[in-house]
């Protein structure tokens, strides 16, 4: 156990938001903007979704008291999604409310596809109180292009990722290319929308997204690359030093298993990084 976890440092940046906000000052004194997510998703009891909006208040205060440049991610099933949609609003609401008091912005991510159109529902009945929040899109979905119209018709700023979950053939492209290609088409209507966020570590989608951006006539504060904490730090840096603003999602927790999982799947050399290490 102590072995994995020393592994999953390599991408969760400690188990309390002290270890996390010192993380963030690291990535901030090179110049790179943070998004903090206290990990942890499928809450199944009420005492654990009320413990995990207790926690996002906390990031809410520290962010505010250490001033680092950093804005909160969160999952709708650590809020009660999964049980109780009621209280899912209700946490989500007092979180934004707490947020927008002290001008913070808030991203609701993207679960698996069983979440989606909840996310969504929950995210819109909310956002006319709340016009400092965002949501994540996925590319890997047959339905991401619609949404991605729709969050452009609704002014929404959008996070768009490939997707880290497995899904169904019915709902989900297969094959990489055609993500990539999703990703692409969306990264470019996505342009309409307020500050999107380009979230990936694919160069040749990163290319495509600020070319798109590009020949729109954005400039580089109209949007954002963001990346994933232990992840390219050099080409993060590489982006920065060009004048890009750069993210990275920073998370931290002992609930870290499911991330790392994520992480380890969906590349050969996170898988045989945890490997050469174990072995070691
Ligand atoms: C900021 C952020 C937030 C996210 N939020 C969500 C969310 O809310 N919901 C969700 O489902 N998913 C989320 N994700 C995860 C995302 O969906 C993908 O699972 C994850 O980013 C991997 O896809 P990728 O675009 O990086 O490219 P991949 O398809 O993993 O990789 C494509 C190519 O990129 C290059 N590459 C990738 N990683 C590396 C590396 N470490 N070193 C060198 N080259 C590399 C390689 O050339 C590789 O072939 C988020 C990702 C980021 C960055």
């Amino acid at each position: 156990m102590r072995a994995l976890t020393f592994l999953a440092s390599r991408f969760v940046a400690g188990d309390d938001i002290d270890e996390a906000v010192s993380a963030v000052g690291v990535l901030n004194a090179e110049g790179i903007k943070a998004t903090l997510d206290n990990l942890g998703e499928d809450s199944l009891t009420r005492e654990q979704a009320l413990a995990a909006a207790q926690e996002n208040f906390l990031m809410l205060r520290r962010i505010a008291e250490s001033e680092v440049d950093a804005n909160i991610s969160l999952k709708l099933t650590q809020l009660g999604l999964a049980f109780d949609e009621g209280l899912a609003r209700e946490n989500l609401t007092r979180i934004l409310e707490e947020a927008a008091r002290r001008g913070i912005f808030v991203r609701v991510d993207m679960e698996s596809s069983a979440w989606t159109q909840k996310t969504l529902d929950l995210f819109y009945a909310l956002k006319p109180r709340f016009p400092d929040c965002g949501i994540v899109l996925q590319s890997c979905l047959r339905r991401t292009e619609a949404d991605v119209e729709e969050a452009v018709a609704r002014g929404v700023r959008v996070r768009l990722c490939k997707g880290a979950y497995r899904e169904p053939a019915e709902r989900a492209f297969q094959g990489k290319d055609e993500v990539n290609a999703n990703y692409d088409r969306c990264a470019a209507l996505l342009t309409k929308a307020p500050l999107p966020a380009f979230a990936t570590h694919d160069d040749a989608r990163i290319a495509a997204a600020l070319k798109a951006c590009d020949a729109v006539g954005l400039v580089k504060s109209d949007y954002e690359i963001q990346m994933l904490y232990g992840l390219r730090a050099r080409r993060r840096r590489e982006l920065r030093v060009q004048g890009h603003v750069v993210r990275v999602y920073v998370p931290y927790g002992t609930h870290w298993f499911p991330y790392f999982h994520r992480r380890i799947r969906e590349r050969k050399e996170n898988a045989m990084f945890v490997l050469r290490n174990l072995f070691e």
